[in-house]
């Protein structure tokens, strides 16, 4: 009897050693590298040479990653300027096969006025968007190194979303130009879930749950918050934050993509904010804050099984 409940014991350990996934960890320095990268162009907003010249260098980028690249290209109009402009959304595919997907997102473009600032002479001038840019976009171009190297056992679609930043201040439809026209003109299948990082770079990192969020996808946001305190990521914290409208919004509200916002809108606190302002620069940002999210992210999906 006893040795018959080892030999289970045994064969027990070892298939679930079999059955475990190595999960790949998230290099923190790599990923502030891209930040500290996107921030060399300068300011990124639409129309700038920023812009389109970081927009050849994501393209290389990822297509040094894989074939799987849609370059997704639209219309807008740039509420903030009242200009017309050219869009381009990335999207790049692992997994492409499986049928069980997932959308991570994150906008690439920067804002074009710093019109949260307190120096009214600051307020024409674009936003360095060290934080609200770079950092999402840091965190979903290490990812995509990840992926590209160990592929995740579910599908993922990474989307990079330009003109996120482009609306008039107070009008929140204005903003996520390009998540509406990719929500509303579907390039890809219909992934199952999506999650949006933005604004997660800043070094006194505090994501509490984004309250549209918790409305659209509960179950997703309790899984997160759950598995960051099983990781020990400190910067997750598990309460109701602020309304946000960002690019998960027109995900949920036209392509039904169940989609929760990973965001830490205080600045680095309630009480002063650099968003909108000369002040986000990589100086306010740390690459501590962009693993929190790249670990939960990475340990989330190869957490998943087919
Ligand atoms: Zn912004």
């Amino acid at each position: 009897m006893i040795k018959f409940i080892l030999i289970l014991l045994i064969i027990g350990g070892c298939s679930q050693n079999n059955q475990k996934i190595d999960i790949p960890s998230f290099d923190e320095e790599q990923a502030f590298q891209h930040l500290l990268d996107q921030c060399s162009y300068g300011p990124r907003n639409p129309g700038s040479e920023g812009h389109s010249n970081f927009s050849i260098y994501l393209e290389k980028y990822l297509k040094n990653l894989s074939s799987d690249i849609i370059i997704q290209e639209f219309n807008y109009l740039e509420h903030v300027t009242n200009i017309e402009r050219d869009g381009k959304n990335f999207i790049i595919q692992f997994n492409k096969e499986a049928n069980e997907r997932i959308l991570i997102g994150a906008h690439w473009d920067t804002r074009a006025l710093s019109d949260e600032d307190l120096n009214e002479n600051n307020r024409s001038m674009p936003v360095l968007g060290a934080n609200d840019g770079a950092s999402g976009t840091a965190v979903l171009m290490e990812l995509a190194t990840i992926f590209s190297i160990t592929s995740p056992p579910i599908g993922v679609d990474i989307v990079f979303f330009d003109a996120e930043d482009v609306g008039i201040s107070g009008q929140p439809t204005t903003y996520a130009m390009g998540s509406e026209y990719f929500s509303k003109n579907l390039p890809i299948s219909k992934p199952n879930s999506g999650i949006i990082v933005d604004m997660v770079g800043d070094k006194y990192l505090k994501i509490p749950i984004e309250r549209f969020s918790y409305q659209i996808d509960s179950d997703t946001v309790k899984e997160l918050w759950n598995l960051a305190n099983d990781l020990s990521l400190s910067a997750f914290e598990y309460t109701i934050g602020y309304e946000i409208y960002d690019d998960h919004i027109p995900l949920w509200e036209n392509a039904k993509i169940p989609t929760i916002d990973i965001i830490d809108f205080d600045y680095p606190n309630l009480f002063y904010n650099h968003w909108h302002t000369q002040n986000d620069i990589p100086e306010n940002c740390s690459p501590q804050s962009l693993a929190q999210v790249g670990t939960l992210l990475v340990n989330y999906i190869y957490g998943k099984t087919n």
